[in-house]
């Protein structure tokens, strides 16, 4: 905790569908207090009230009402984080400047994923690839850093293949996604285009997909990150579903395991110490449904205030081993949430 109290914070996007998570789960939070919002040059000078169209189902927090909203660039912001809802164009040019800056990113774009000094951080998997932050600094001559959220779909696949990963070793896997239109950001998706519809594509996602889980199931090497050894092939479809990204999950393992092995490793995973007790940690991390029409996105998405990773129909698969259905609230744990969550880890490890 900040030895004067809550840590000021501010959010850039604010207006956005991320934003406006941020602004929702940041209403009570004991260690970060919001107060500084930007966007974009639309809405600057404008009081959060007028220039965002709020999607959420509870009402805008009264606390953000009266906040006028700031530029991004040039910095307008005095806090030492901020949490990043740009879109990925925006936070390329931003994102550094707040680090150079001085400021901790907490970002939710793709503009730095790849980078191998970058953390893509979920504390209940690999809290430990933080220790690439002060090479990150260093090398960039930053005394600020920025660590990143990967891509909300493969939020829930990277969490549930950790526990596969450790106890039977992944081989490969093949996934195919059904994502929420919300994962598109507002207005996202004209109405006409996704309405009684499924759309078999969606712009530089597989590559997102294949790619993303193994950096985060890879290891710290030296100032670096390595990726893991395994391979994945996606398939990226948008569906009439307002908030949930699902997946079809088909996993093969270096070792044999039996059902049950696989059912117990999912179910009795727990979160590393250091990130179990954090304020937004989920109360499981994985929840294993038994029932053969679950998950769903309408009944199980918000489990564990939208912060567990829901899996069911757990089955044997003919051509791989296992195959198995994944669910994670996209704009909670595959983003607001989980930077929220990423900041409270750097806290707790003495980095903020
Ligand atoms: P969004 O609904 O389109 O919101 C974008 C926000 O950025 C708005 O506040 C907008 O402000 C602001 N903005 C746009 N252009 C800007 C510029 N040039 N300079 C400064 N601010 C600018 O998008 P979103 O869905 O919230 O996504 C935000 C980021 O999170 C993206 O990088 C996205 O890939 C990532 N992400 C999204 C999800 C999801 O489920 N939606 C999940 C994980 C990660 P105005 O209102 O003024 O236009």
């Amino acid at each position: 905790m900040h030895k004067r109290g809550r840590f000021p914070v501010a959010i850039l996007g604010a207006t956005g569908t991320v934003g406006q998570r941020f602004i929702q789960l940041l209403q009570d939070h004991p260690w970060f207090k919001v107060v500084a919002l930007t966007a974009s040059d639309r809405s600057v000078g404008k009081k959060y009230s007028e220039a965002c169209h709020w999607i959420l189902p509870d009402s805008m927090p009264d606390y953000v009402k009266n906040l006028p909203l700031v530029s991004t660039l040039p910095i307008d912001v005095d806090t030492p984080l901020v949490f990043s809802a740009l879109p990925a164009s925006a936070a390329l040019e931003a994102e550094p400047l707040y680090a150079k800056k001085g400021i901790v990113v907490c970002s939710n774009a793709s503009a730095y994923r790849q980078e191998p000094d970058i953390p893509l951080l979920l504390p209940e998997i690999n809290p430990e690839h933080t220790q690439v932050v002060p090479a990150q600094k260093n090398n960039r001559g930053w005394s600020g850093f920025i660590v990143a959220n990967s891509n909300c779909t493969i939020t829930g696949l990277t969490v549930a293949l950790k526990p596969l990963q450790d106890q039977f070793g992944v081989k490969r896997a093949m996934i195919v996604s059904m994502q929420a239109i919300s994962g598109a950001g507002y207005p996202g998706v004209a109405s006409l285009d996704i309405f009684g519809n499924v759309i078999p594509y969606i712009p530089d996602e597989e590559r997102r997909m294949e790619w993303e889980p193994r950096k985060m199931l890879g290891s710290v090497q030296g100032e670096s990150l390595e990726l893991a050894d395994f391979k994945i092939s996606a398939h990226a479809n948008r569906v009439p579903v307002i908030e949930g990204h699902m997946l079809c999950v088909n996993v093969e393992f270096e070792q044999k395991a039996s059902l049950e092995e696989v059912a117990q490793a999912l179910r009795h995973y727990q979160a590393p110490e250091i990130s179990r007790n954090l304020p937004s940690a989920p109360p499981s991390v994985i929840l294993l449904k038994d029932e053969a029409n679950r998950p769903q996105p309408r009944l199980d998405i918000c489990a564990g205030n939208g912060m567990t990773t829901v899996v069911g129909r757990l089955r044997p698969d003919s051509i791989l081993d296992y195959k198995m259905v994944i669910l994670s609230h996209n704009t909670i744990r595959g983003a607001a949430g989980g930077s929220i969550y990423n900041a409270e880890l750097l806290v707790s490890q003495g980095l903020l």
